[in-house]
């Protein structure tokens, strides 16, 4: 089975979804040249219709958002989510304003829209790219029968810090898996063409570094080198620019004290100049007022002054270009042109909607009753969730388990939740929605089996009631209650086998959610520790989102699934994997430390100059902690055992323009059917610049069958090899190359090559 290569092409997929073409570039000349200025301006204003911003300058009326659509001074609304809220808002544009440009309608869509898939993080654990893609395509099929036609997803801030709260909503630390997922996102939630009206356009977001907040705390300042920020933060920015993503939001961030909604560098000079990106900048939620608590600009005219004027063309809930704009036009401390430029670009993406042929293209209420929650797109949430559990651990192969078996006992404050496993950012899914781990394994067991229930114990206090703002609430754990313990110690006696599904909160994390301590919150590994001396058949069933330390309960127990928050049919997709019936095959796309206190913690660290030479090292940094994580990225067990041989390169030899071929025989030595996914690192052993001791550089999942070898092979470019030098170029060094194929970031098969100058 040759053939099965996996190019690089992400960084040169070419631009198809919004271009220049010059038909429509007309068009938005003709539509520019009868715009007043505060007709210009409006378009360059996103209000949310749901909730305001709070802070110094935003609090205004309905009423006086109302007049402001129909005298057509806005060009972009949030959410807004029904075909009737839409059609109404976009009816108040076309009726009365003057030159009836529609609407955009906004919607943070970050991991489905009713239909609930994994959350972002879980879903990355899945490396299959088609079937992520694919959760995109309903995703956006379903936003687009609600009537909106702009998601703000995907996130893909690559984060190595398990504290940031919204570590969630991205695909984890390694810039390469983050940069081709964003690109398969893209793809499923666009297509090939914005003018569909089953697709949405898509915003790449956050620009820039809001992942690397310095320990992990939202919304904080970050400090990178410029080489870092190029070679790990903005490749999957850069691929979703040629990938044709729509739209780009900021960040709330500063770098290095520069806000990155007032980057003048990296909004104007690289993504418009270099890049040559033809989409608009959204701010954040009141991100360009916030340049006023940054200390950045002394009141809101400057904060406008400072965003247009480095790139930031649509101000989201700041009321900031609406209020100075203009005045500052007139005083020259705004360029008309910088302004023209940014409008044409909104104009741009509503012209490639289809928006202006017909502004309620997506307002079918036919669409909204049919294409949202139904059947078929429950059926994939499975097949996605079901991919993205990640067997951490399975001593005596516990797992899977019989469905025959006597009894089973489902315990843990997880155990029959329905609300947590659609996670944060659940846009539409309905409260208690998903289907339980309870029910799950209650669906899948015989007749025969006895399922016992107890909670055991409770996670939190319950303190957000069904449809309440989430971010005003905070979480109360439960630290004394314990009084279900004994319950739960009945049952586990009683029980083959123990499912202890014990984790995170949905609101645990997502925006403002950070948290110093990754344990168990509240009275979790009491009720562990207590079923523990009554039952040792017991298998963790972790629900979260972000990597725990999860130490010293891994300790305790023979298995462990990874279930992260799964979405809509997390307990269906959990038992599919319990009980054999999927063989799991998901990977971490983060590490999972032994200890918070080694956050941030990533694979792809950098030699220190000790010890002495080139080795991987092995030691320890730290006097009471291992130096590397407890389980690191890329890794992830199956039912069945794979096998690494004959990893041979085609030449050991290349220019730097040249390419080479890694081959590896893979084969199932167990007797199960089962996935992998073969990944290749590479080292790039002397530079310019201190490399990381193995970088991800390919991966492909593919379905062996017992006894089955499959030969993967993989090429090895001048994509794969280059980094951003010492010479800010990204270039090819000469020189000697190390690469790794394996099942994991352990990968231990290595091979050597050169490269030599042309
Ligand atoms: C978040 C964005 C989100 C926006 C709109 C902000 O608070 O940072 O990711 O898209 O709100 O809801």
């Amino acid at each position: 089975d040759k053939g099965n290569i996996v190019e690089n092409d992400s960084q040169t997929t070419e631009n198809k979804s919004i271009i220049n073409d010059e038909i429509t570039e007309r068009k938005i000349d003709s539509v520019l040249s009868l715009m007043t200025i505060d007709e210009k301006i409006g378009q360059l204003v996103q209000y949310s219709g749901k909730w305001d911003a709070t802070g110094p300058s935003s609090s205004v009326s309905d009423q006086y958002k109302n007049d402001k659509l129909k005298n057509g001074e806005v060009g972009a609304m949030l959410n807004v989510s029904s075909v009737a809220s839409v059609r109404e808002t976009q009816r108040i544009v076309m009726e009365n304003s003057r030159l009836k440009i529609p609407l955009l309608f906004g919607y943070d869509v970050i991991h489905g829209y009713k239909t609930i898939f994994p959350i972002p993080l879980g879903e990355s654990a899945s490396w299959d790219l088609d079937i992520m893609q694919q959760s995109a395509v309903i995703s956006a099929k379903e936003a687009s029968a609600s009537g909106i036609n702009w998601v703000f997803a995907p996130m893909i801030d690559v984060s190595r810090d398990a504290r940031w709260g919204r570590i969630m909503e991205g695909s984890g630390e390694d810039t390469y898996l983050t940069t081709v997922i964003g690109v398969a996102k893209i793809k499923g939630l666009q297509g090939n063409d914005l003018s569909n009206s089953n697709t949405v356009a898509a915003c790449a977001k956050h620009f820039a570094g809001y992942g690397f907040a310095e320990s992990g705390r939202d919304y904080n300042t970050i400090n990178i080198g410029e080489f870092e920020l190029h070679n790990t933060i903005l490749p999957p920015f850069k691929a979703a620019a040629n990938a044709g993503v729509a739209t780009f939001m900021n960040a709330f961030n500063d770098i290095d004290g520069i806000p990155s909604t007032g980057h003048k560098y990296l909004q104007r000079d690289l993504l418009k100049g270099e890049w040559n990106w033809p989409g608009f900048v959204v701010s954040d939620w009141g991100s360009i007022g916030e340049l006023i608590a940054h200390g950045y600009a002394s009141d809101l005219k400057q904060a406008s002054e400072i965003a247009l004027n480095a790139g930031s063309d649509m101000d989201m809930q700041s009321y900031a270009y609406e209020a100075s704009l203009k005045e500052l036009v007139k005083e020259d401390n705004v360029a008309l042109s910088l302004v023209d430029d940014a409008v044409r670009r909104v104009l741009r993406v509503k012209f490639h909607l289809g928006l202006f042929d017909d502004p309620y293209k997506y307002c079918n209420e036919e669409r909204e009753q049919n294409d949202i929650y139904n059947q078929a797109h429950l059926n994939v949430a499975r097949d996605v969730a079901k991919k993205s559990i990640v067997l951490l651990k399975n001593n005596n192969q516990l797992l899977p388990l019989s469905k025959s078996l006597s009894s089973v006992a489902v315990i843990g404050p997880l155990a029959n939740d329905k609300n947590t496993p659609l996670g944060n950012w659940r846009a539409k899914g309905e409260y208690n929605s998903a289907v339980s781990l309870l029910e799950g394994v209650k669906q899948a067991v015989s007749k025969n089996t006895k399922v016992y229930y107890e909670k055991g114990v409770a996670l939190t206090i319950p303190t957000i009631k069904p449809g309440e703002n989430q971010f005003s609430t905070p979480i109360e754990f439960n630290t004394n209650d314990t009084s279900g313990i004994r319950k739960a110690v009945e049952v586990a006696k009683k029980a083959e086998v123990v499912l202890l599904a014990i984790g995170e909160d949905a609101y645990q994390t997502g925006e403002g959610r950070s948290q110093v301590d990754i344990g168990f919150k509240g009275l979790q590994l009491e009720l562990l520790e207590a079923i523990k001396k009554v039952n040792k058949n017991i298998v963790i069933v972790l629900m979260n989102g972000r990597p725990m330390d999860i130490r010293s309960a891994s300790e305790m127990v023979p298995s462990i699934l990874e279930c992260w928050h799964l979405g809509s049919q997390s307990g269906n997709a959990i038992a599919d994997v319990i009980f054999g019936d999927y063989n799991p095959s998901g990977k971490l796309p983060v590490s999972f430390p032994h200890h918070v206190g080694q956050e941030p913690l990533y694979y792809n660290q950098k030699n220190t100059g000790r010890p002495y030479g080139l080795k991987q090292v092995t030691y320890s940094a730290y006097r009471d902690a291992p130096r590397f994580a407890l389980y690191p990225f890329g890794y992830g067990l199956s039912y069945t055992t794979f096998k690494y041989d004959n990893l041979t390169l085609n030449t050991s030899e290349i220019k730097v323009n040249g390419e080479l071929e890694v081959s590896v025989n893979v084969t199932n030595v167990g007797d199960r059917e089962g996935e992998e996914v073969v990944q290749l690192y590479i080292r790039d052993l002397v530079g310019s610049l201190v490399r990381p001791i193995r970088e991800l550089k390919g991966f492909k999942k593919m379905m062996l069958k017992p006894g089955e070898t499959k030969t993967v092979t993989f090429l090895i470019n001048s994509e794969t090899l280059q980094f951003y030098s010492v010479n800010k170029k990204w270039e090819v060094e000469p020189g000697d190359f190390d690469v790794w194929v394996g099942g994991s970031s352990k990968a231990e098969l290595k091979e050597r090559f050169s490269v030599i100058n042309e």
